[in-house]
């Protein structure tokens, strides 16, 4: 059995591993077109930062490491056509030449690309790119362009055009290494993965720390800024009022979004679903004999959307895994993502899951939502900080639909969104929330941890709420 992987990234090599695990006698081949296997892109702000000191630090695991683990890896080298029924692949090599490959099962992990805005500047002819210290950010390859604008060209300022997550982390990471940033959003507010609400927190600790935050204005065009300016590069954005907003600087990064990369799907006859990404059922199977895909490439099943589209590495892990055993006879079965999501920038961070309020009305629930704060610890023992919490729940059933957290770093946001996830994937009503057998010291919490508290507030601000069933 020669099971095959494309993409050398989350999935693809979560996919290997879990074959190889399975079965040490499996015969596996990881195709990548690029030379980084299994590195961790969601560190990039780490390395750019400075914070992590050498790029090779950002790898999961090394190629001698993979090696190790039994399977082959072809770097450099890039799949160009899938033939279904003959199951084999058309591969470029390193050099140059055309090599082709069979397969028993295939797992398709292409991730995804950077979305590239309608900016005038940013594409067709005379385009601005890395040369002119214009950037996209996403692989591996386009990290080594920054850091050479960021080394060669010592940038004193940077725009960056995008307020979601990638954004916001290059922003913290920019400013650590000394650049003044401007960050210019088109919502009316940054992280629009979250409540305005808890947005405000994180653009005031933007702003805290010298960032200029400019929200509901739309980049217009980026272009190479006359002798004289205050930077090489000048943007120009229209505000929310339709007033133009223009600003200089030595370096743009444009980080709005990623698009599923399906083009060897697609071309292979694979179905595509929402947002133009490859359509999979739970088990990763695409539909086409001995085909399954994984990934960014793939949509999303959430628990209680349904089909969504999430790029995360955390989905394409599992995704993988689960493609991985599957080659091999499974049956494993995805079950869900939550859109779980954390965010760390400069000393606040940010986090969600589940659905906000419009989604769950969207969705066909009669959502409630609520906000408390609460402390991280008791607050006599030195060092609690204050923890925003919303809490969206069904006011039919008090399920728990959703939880958003912001606070500061050492508040143990993460961990605290995942009891909100750990009940959510339970299916438990908020009051049950307050049953839980949660841990307790005053240096790290309190009698009621900070989720029971708000899961209280929610309670008594929702009485029908509270008189429905626990899980
Ligand atoms: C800066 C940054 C920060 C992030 N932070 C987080 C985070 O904190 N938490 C989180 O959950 N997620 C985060 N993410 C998202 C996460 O990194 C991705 O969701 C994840 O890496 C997707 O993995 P993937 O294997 O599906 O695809 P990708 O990582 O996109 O990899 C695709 C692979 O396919 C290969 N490939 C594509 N086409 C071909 C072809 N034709 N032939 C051969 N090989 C091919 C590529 O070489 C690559 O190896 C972040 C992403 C970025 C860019």
């Amino acid at each position: 059995m020669h099971v095959v992987m494309i993409g050398g990234s989350d999935a693809g090599i979560s996919a290997a591993l879990r074959a190889r695990e399975l079965d040490p006698a499996a015969d596996v081949t990881v195709i990548l077109e690029d030379a980084y296997p299994n590195f961790s892109i969601c560190g990039i702000p780490y390395y750019v930062s400075g914070e992590v000191t050498h790029w090779r630090n950002l790898a999961h695991r090394t190629t001698a490491d993979l090696a190790a683990a039994g399977m082959r890896l072809r770097t450099g080298t890039t799949v160009r056509r899938i033939d279904v029924p003959g199951r084999k692949l058309l591969v470029t090599t390193p050099g140059g030449g055309e090599e082709v490959l069979g397969y028993d099962k295939l797992v398709i992990g292409t991730g995804a690309v950077p979305v590239r805005p309608p900016i005038t500047g940013l594409s067709g002819p005379g385009a601005l790119g890395p040369a002119e210290g214009v950037h996209l950010l996403h692989s591996m390859g386009d990290t080594f362009a920054v850091m050479r604008t960021l080394e060669e060209t010592a940038p004193a300022s940077v725009i960056i055009v995008g307020a979601g997550y990638i954004g916001l982390e290059m922003a913290d990471a920019l400013t650590i290494r000394g650049l003044h940033v401007t960050q210019i959003e088109q919502l009316a507010e940054v992280l629009p993965t979250v409540d305005p609400q808890l947005g405000a927190l994180v653009h005031a600790e933007l702003a805290s720390h010298g960032v200029e935050v400019l929200t509901g204005t739309t980049v217009r065009a980026i272009s190479t800024a006359l002798p004289g300016a205050s930077g090489r590069l000048q943007v120009q954005a229209t505000a929310a009022d339709d007033t133009a907003v223009t600003r200089q600087a030595d370096m743009v990064l444009v980080v709005v979004g990623v698009r599923p990369e399906t083009t060897l799907a697609a071309e292979a006859g694979a179905t595509l679903g929402v947002k133009g990404a490859i359509s999979v059922d739970q088990m990763m199977r695409t539909g086409l004999p001995g085909i399954f895909a994984a990934g960014d490439c793939v949509i999303t099943h959430h628990r209680l959307l349904g089909e969504t589209y999430l790029p995360l590495g955390t989905t394409a892990h599992k995704q993988g895994r689960i493609a991985g055993e599957n080659t091999l006879g499974g049956p494993r079965q995805f079950a869900g993502s939550l859109g779980t999501q954390v965010v760390k920038i400069f000393d606040q961070a940010a986090a969600r899951t589940g659905l906000r309020d419009h989604e769950a009305r969207a969705a066909g629930y009669d959502p409630v939502t609520t906000e408390t704060q609460a402390d991280d610890h008791k607050a006599y023992y030195p060092g609690s900080h204050r923890i925003t919490l919303r809490v969206t729940g069904d006011r039919t059933t008090g399920r728990l639909l959703g939880m958003q957290l912001s606070g500061h770093k050492d508040a143990e946001i993460a961990k605290r969104t995942d009891i909100a996830v750990t009940a959510i994937y339970h299916g438990m009503t908020i009051d049950a929330v307050s049953d839980l057998d949660l841990s307790y010291t005053p240096p790290l919490g309190s009698p009621w941890d900070a989720v029971q508290m708000a899961a209280q507030a929610w309670v008594r601000q929702t009485p029908a709420g509270s008189i429905s069933g626990r899980c």
